[in-house]
């Protein structure tokens, strides 16, 4: 976010279209900020920092928005992950299936539950994980699996959960991403023992730190996951898990939500189907603007959007075979794109250990060759969308600037 709080539309200055930054909310909090202000006014004057009533009151509003029976504010959607893997009974040691195609989180999330992750490949036309993939995964020690809802739609849950009926496993979802995102009316994250949301500013909900968010429908998990989030506290007492008998699965830690982002999000949660409509009117004209164009395929419109779902596009997502020749292009135009994500989890460093090899999972490897983030934002103007595709256009049938 840029300091001032008065600029015009991103990308455009006096008419003219200028840079066009990756990420920008200026106008937003330009728009908003009397809300905001007096919202964090509010929680100033009170006092309570942590265990104030702006957490609690984001945490009703997330239920009505999302219909979900609990929702859980928390530091971040990658604790709110590992809060989940571990309320939802995953004992160390036991495997979660993950794709390898994903932020970090997702996986790092398993370790730090006690758990294993083991990596499955995505979907030959999407980029939500395979069940068939999945199938094959499975081992006796395996006990959970992770569908992710990344950039504008859901993992295929109905194929997941099929899997999982199948070897008993629990469905857990990384829905940090997922805002917004339905299927047949169900918000994500709700389709089996629970799922997260983050608001790391560049989400589509986003705080002015980090923060996130635990949603389930399970009584049990709820309660166990506000215990953990607060050292395992269940009033003065340090919390014995019913059923979980290792000690390092039911030690509690820190993972609390601050009172001052809660405050922030109450303000831009009025704003959220607004910035959602805005967002795909701009990814619509991405898709109508790119059509055609050889050797780029813009993904929201190229992928069908399954029976019951609506989208709601977190990310515009890009496939180029010449993905990096495109970025340094684009860069050099002031225009900012994001690669996600550069390398599979499989072949991380951090999970050599797990001895996954190049060519093992390799629709995920593909993907991370060739998908490029294009700027995606409520505050973005149609006429920087266009110089965007304008320079792709330019880059892809050779022609100079
Ligand atoms: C952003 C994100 C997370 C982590 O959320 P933080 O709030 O940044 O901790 C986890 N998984 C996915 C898919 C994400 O995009």
């Amino acid at each position: 976010m840029k300091s001032t709080l008065t600029s015009p539309t991103s990308g455009e200055r006096d008419g003219e279209i200028s840079a066009v930054p990756f990420f920008d909310q200026s106008e937003t909090f330009r728009r908003i900020w009397p809300e905001i202000r007096s919202n964090c006014i509010r929680v100033l004057d009170d006092g309570k920092f942590s265990h104030g009533t702006a957490v609690a009151d984001l945490e009703r509003a997330l239920e009505r928005y999302t219909g979900a029976r609990h929702a859980v504010g928390v530091n971040s959607g990658t604790d709110a992950l590992v809060l989940l893997l571990r309320a939802a009974g995953l004992r160390p040691g036991e495997e979660v299936i993950v794709p390898a195609y994903t932020f970090a989180a997702s996986a790092t999330a398993v370790v730090h539950a006690g758990g294993v992750p083991v990596f499955a490949d995505i979907e030959e036309h999407g980029y939500g994980i395979d069940p068939d993939s999945v199938a094959a995964a499975v081992t006796d020690r395996t006990r959970m699996v992770m569908p992710v809802h990344l950039f504008d739609r859901l993992a295929d849950l109905r194929g997941v959960h099929r899997v999982a009926r199948t070897h008993g496993l629990t469905v857990v979802e990384d829905s940090a991403e997922a805002v917004g995102m339905r299927a047949g009316g169900a918000h994500a994250g709700l389709s089996g023992a629970g799922g997260v949301l983050s608001f790391f500013p560049a989400k589509t909900l986003g705080a002015v730190g980090d923060a996130g968010a635990l949603l389930t429908d399970d009584d049990a998990v709820a309660e166990t996951a506000r215990m953990l989030r607060h050292h395992g506290r269940s009033g003065r007492t340090l919390a014995a898990f019913p059923g979980i008998s290792n000690p390092t699965v039911v030690t509690g830690g820190n993972s609390k939500m601050d009172d001052l982002q809660a405050a922030v999000l109450l303000a831009k949660l009025d704003r959220l189907d607004t910035d959602i409509e805005r967002r795909a009117v701009l990814s619509r004209r991405y898709d109508d603007r790119l059509r055609g164009l050889p050797g780029v395929r813009s993904v929201p419109g190229d992928l069908p959007v399954r029976p019951g779902e609506n989208r709601v596009v977190y990310v515009h997502l890009i496939e180029v075979d010449d993905r990096d020749g495109l970025a340094a292009r684009l860069a050099d135009a002031g225009i900012g794109t994001e690669v996600y994500y550069p390398r599979p989890l499989h072949l991380q460093p951090c999970f050599a250990h797990l001895g996954y090899r190049a060519g093992d999972l390799p629709r995920a490897e593909a993907a991370c060759r060739s998908a490029l983030a294009l700027p995606l934002y409520a505050d973005l103007s149609e006429s920087a969308v266009d110089r965007v595709c304008d320079e792709i256009a330019r880059h892809l049938t050779g022609g100079s600037r």
